[in-house]
């Protein structure tokens, strides 16, 4: 590839290593002409195939701005989104599928959500699952209230999606 400072046309690998996730390899190149150095990062391709039927590359920014929307007013700083956007983008990919629905992201989201902030995850969820009635709302909202912190899930509702790693406050 092109060096991305003077735009050499070729690069050389000096270094190659696979993430700790096993999910992408990080390639350190150095250029040939000007010596600099970059870092390219590889990885599967993901897609996402949307209602509408278009299927289009899966979006780390797309989840965080969808997921920052539901936060308005919360306490919620951008780092945690970028670190909820991370572990979405990670659960999905440890999945193993090459393409997923919007409806598998939206799953992957509401487990890290709702440990970031309820309201913000009661938010998104009314509006992912289409609550029908106020009843429903409160019924999810007493479920949440019953399950223990760090419980699994167990509703059946994430086949494929595994429990998001607790993190401690
Ligand atoms: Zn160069």
């Amino acid at each position: 590839m092109h060096c991305p400072f003077c735009r050499h046309p070729d690069s050389r690998v000096v270094d190659s290593r696979t993430t700790d996730d096993g999910t992408s390899i990080r390639r350190r190149r150095q250029c040939p002409d000007c010596s600099r150095r970059f870092t390219t990062v590889e990885t599967a391709s993901l897609m996402v195939i949307k209602r509408s039927g278009v299927t289009e590359p899966f979006s780390r920014t797309k989840v965080i701005s969808g997921v920052r929307k539901a936060c308005q007013g919360r306490p919620v700083t951008e780092d945690a989104l970028a670190q909820l956007g991370q572990r979405v983008e990670e659960a999905l990919r440890a999945t193993g599928s090459a393409e997923l629905t919007t409806h598998d992201v939206g799953l992957a989201i509401l487990g890290p959500l709702q440990e970031l902030d309820l309201v913000a995850y009661l938010r998104f969820a009314s509006v992912y699952r289409a609550f029908d009635s106020p009843e429903d709302f409160e019924a999810a909202v007493a479920e949440l209230r019953k399950r223990p912190p760090g419980e699994k899930g167990g509703s059946g509702a994430t086949p494929g999606v595994p429990e998001p790693v607790t993190a401690a406050d």
